[in-house]
């Protein structure tokens, strides 16, 4: 897919909307590059399909935000949730919030809110946007603007954008900011797992700051090493105390692997 790499944003997303259509979607979570795609989309096709991810746990600032992008691009944000059932096994067996104990179980919670939700939305699809920036992190460092993961098509059109460009594009364009960059974010993601960062400190400093050694990625993107919740396992999904599995996923893999 070298061909992709000379295409602007605006051209990859012209390209994807004409080839797929409905079975095209553009994921976010309303952090600047997301919003930024959305603007950039909405004025090629205004009906282009939207999703999140309600984690549970997000901030009421995002919310805000859907009702913004509802109002501002007359859109359908599509809303996905969590398994009911295995948010509640979670939570019975390791507390509602886990994720501050070790690093194995903030990737279990990452799993059940983020990742195995995501994996059920995309069967929908045959192709996704997402915000990635290749300068963002060192594991980003390698993305292509258009990749193949797991039989799907992964676009990725701010790929070559630095955060300087994604600010005077928002900018320019007056596309609506989530209100916690005001209050320091540099980042948004889960409530209890996202705070402000100091000048210049690393912007996914304020993800998981309490992991001194993790790679600061939910799954969603990565593969983020061996653990034992993954999607493909294939005699279920087994929670950390060894309890009573998770099913795993039928129909695909784990999203990125
Ligand atoms: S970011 Fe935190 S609350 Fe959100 S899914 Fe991951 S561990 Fe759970």
């Amino acid at each position: 897919m070298r061909e992709y790499e000379a295409l602007s944003a605006s051209e990859t997303l012209a390209w994807a909307i004409a080839t797929f259509g409905k079975a095209f979607a553009i994921a976010t979570s309303f952090q600047k590059e997301g919003m930024a795609i959305v603007d950039l989309a909405a004025r090629i096709s205004p009906g282009v399909r939207i999703f999140t991810l309600d984690t549970g746990r997000l901030p009421d600032e995002t919310y805000q935000m859907m009702e913004t992008v509802r109002t501002r691009y007359g859109a359908t944000v599509e809303v996905v949730s969590p398994d009911r059932d295995e948010v509640e096994r979670m939570v019975a067996s390791h507390g509602p919030n886990l994720f501050y104990s070790t690093v194995e179980c903030r990737q279990m919670c990452c799993d059940v809110r983020k990742v195995r939700p995501l994996a059920r939305k995309l069967l929908e699809f045959e192709a996704w946007a997402t915000g990635l920036r290749r300068e963002q992190s060192g594991t980003r460092a390698g993305l292509r603007r258009v990749e193949q993961v797991d039989g799907r098509i992964k676009i990725n059109p701010l790929v070559d954008w630095t955060a300087e460009e994604v600010d005077r594009y928002t900018r320019e364009h007056e596309v609506p900011l989530h209100p916690l960059y005001a209050r320091g974010y540099a980042t948004i993601g889960c409530a209890p797992c996202t705070r402000a960062v100091g000048p210049g400190e690393d912007p996914r400093a304020g993800r998981w700051w309490w992991e001194q050694d993790a790679r600061k990625e939910c799954g969603i993107h990565f593969d983020v090493g061996p653990h034992p919740i993954r999607l493909n396992r294939p005699a279920g999904l087994l929670d950390l105390a060894g309890e009573t599995p998770i099913a795993p996923l039928r129909g695909r893999s784990h999203p990125d692997a």
